[in-house]
């Protein structure tokens, strides 16, 4: 499932084909993804001008000229691939297409059909049903310690959950959770009400910190992938603790064969891995 770095690294691919680019054809090749598309969707979009790719949280925000703007999740599976060159056959799972006045196609893809697009207005973009509770943009330079503490505060549900909670942080999924309490040295079990003062000014560092790399390496696949597929967002990063279970973390200095390692728990029906030496 495309996470936060993902997301972002496709708004940046979608700027280069899209932003100042008047669409010059759309096509819905079905009616629905995981919900209808909006009435009249290839007719309203048709003929616009994009003038901005926004992103809040997971949701991906194309503005439009006459204050319109296409709301884009990528759900579990969604995927935009961009073409300037020759095109090749549609495929099955191609369920939108755009096409800009400078001949660069967007396919979005998406096999399992949990992606959503949806058109509002503009200045009611915030108030959208998806967006209205997101809270905390992790990214950026509004988010710091002490908005996050205030975020936290009186929630008895341990860190972990809360990090997962979209209305606390929008968009951050189970891997940077996992790997921004590692790197703050956070307990997954510790009470989210005690992460308060310079212990939410780590997590909010780290949270930002394991993002912006995310990003940094999301960028670099970006380039080698448009050269050959296409696609935007999808790639690997090494990870601390996530899918490590059994190996030593970064930095420890014990010998997993004895403490047995990053460890693997279920919280909230996700796995959470973490290091029980460094994180407290
Ligand atoms: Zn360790």
């Amino acid at each position: 499932m495309p996470e936060l770095p993902e997301v972002e690294t496709v708004r940046r691919g979608l700027v280069r084909a899209l932003e100042g680019r008047r669409l010059a054809s759309v096509e819905n090749r079905r009616a629905d993804l995981r919900f209808p598309l909006p009435p009249r969707f290839r007719k309203r979009l048709t003929g616009r001008t994009v003038e901005s790719v926004g992103r809040r949280g997971k949701f991906l925000l194309v503005g439009l000229s006459g204050g319109l703007t296409l709301i884009a999740h990528l759900g579990m599976s969604g995927r935009f691939r961009v073409f300037d060159g020759p095109l090749p056959p549609l495929e099955r799972h191609d369920h939108v297409v755009f096409v800009t006045d400078a001949g660069t196609t967007v396919r979005f893809h998406d096999p399992r059909r949990f992606g959503f697009m949806d058109l509002v207005d503009t200045a009611d973009v915030a108030g959208h049903p998806m967006l209205a509770r997101l809270g905390l943009e992790p990214v950026g330079e509004g988010f710091a310690g002490a908005v996050l503490a205030a975020r936290l505060k009186g929630r008895r549900a341990p860190i972990k959950a809360a990090l997962l909670d979209q209305s606390v942080v929008a968009g951050l999924g189970n891997i940077y959770a996992c790997e921004a309490l590692f790197r703050a040295g956070i307990s997954p079990k510790r009470a989210a009400a005690t992460v308060q003062g310079g212990r939410a000014d780590k997590l909010a560092s780290a949270i930002k910190d394991v993002l912006a790399a995310a990003i940094a390496a999301g960028g670099s696949s970006l380039r080698d992938h448009r050269q050959t597929t296409g696609e935007l967002g999808y790639f690997q990063t090494a990870f601390a603790v996530y899918d490590r279970e059994g190996l030593a973390c970064p930095g420890c200095t014990c010998d997993p064969a004895a403490t047995g390692g990053v460890r693997r728990i279920a919280q909230s029906g996700r796995s959470t891995f973490y290091c029980a030496r460094k994180q407290r």
